[in-house]
């Protein structure tokens, strides 16, 4: 796995929360009944407010023997190379995201085609899934994200200057079964940072 030399933000979910979002009374921490684990509680409306894991969605862009990077105009990791990818929204579908993002960051126009990656980041709430991406038309436009956005050989990938854990292995995970001639899906966990 490629490892880089300092830890990566993941934004993860806000882990407190100190009013209720449906009364405005201020919350408790506790175990509600029934459950195993610490909630935020309403004691005046009775609402109980779960936190879960976040979805970042994103693609492979190909086009001949190049995959598309992004490099970031925004924290965290400005300045670093990343696949097209950001935060699902309410009411889209994770392929639909991962297009929104892709037209969002490097003004392409793509079709989500088969999943290739879903990679878990328990350490930050987060789940990672890359679409594969079909490309008509590799023309570049990058959005406001993105300081410049490039179709990479893999002989000329920056590994040291990929902005996550997740889009590199990622891309290792694309390169190695490209060498074998065919897509696998990947599924794995990201251990902590030792
Ligand atoms: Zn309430």
């Amino acid at each position: 796995m490629q490892q880089t030399a300092r830890p990566i933000p993941y934004f993860p979910a806000p882990r407190l929360q100190t009013f209720c979002s449906q009364c405005g009374s201020r919350l408790a921490r506790r175990i509600p009944p029934d459950d195993t684990r610490m909630r935020d509680l309403c004691e005046s409306c009775g609402a109980i407010h779960y936190q879960n894991p976040r979805m970042v969605v994103g693609t492979i862009p190909v086009w001949q023997d190049r995959v598309l990077l992004c490099k970031r105009a925004i924290e965290p990791r400005y300045g670093y190379w990343t696949l097209p990818a950001g935060f699902m929204e309410l009411g889209e579908t994770s392929a639909d995201g991962a297009r929104r993002e892709t037209l969002e960051e490097a003004g392409l126009e793509i079709v989500p085609g088969a999943l290739f990656s879903v990679i878990d980041v328990p350490q930050a709430d987060q789940v990672h899934i890359f679409f594969l991406g079909q490309v008509a038309d590799p023309t570049l436009a990058p959005g406001l994200e993105t300081l410049e956005a490039h179709w990479v050989a893999e002989a000329d990938i920056p590994w040291p200057e990929i902005a996550f854990r997740t889009v590199a292995v990622t891309l290792e995970r694309f390169f190695a079964d490209r060498r074998q001639g065919r897509f696998g899906v990947h599924y794995l966990a990201l251990p902590p940072r030792p």
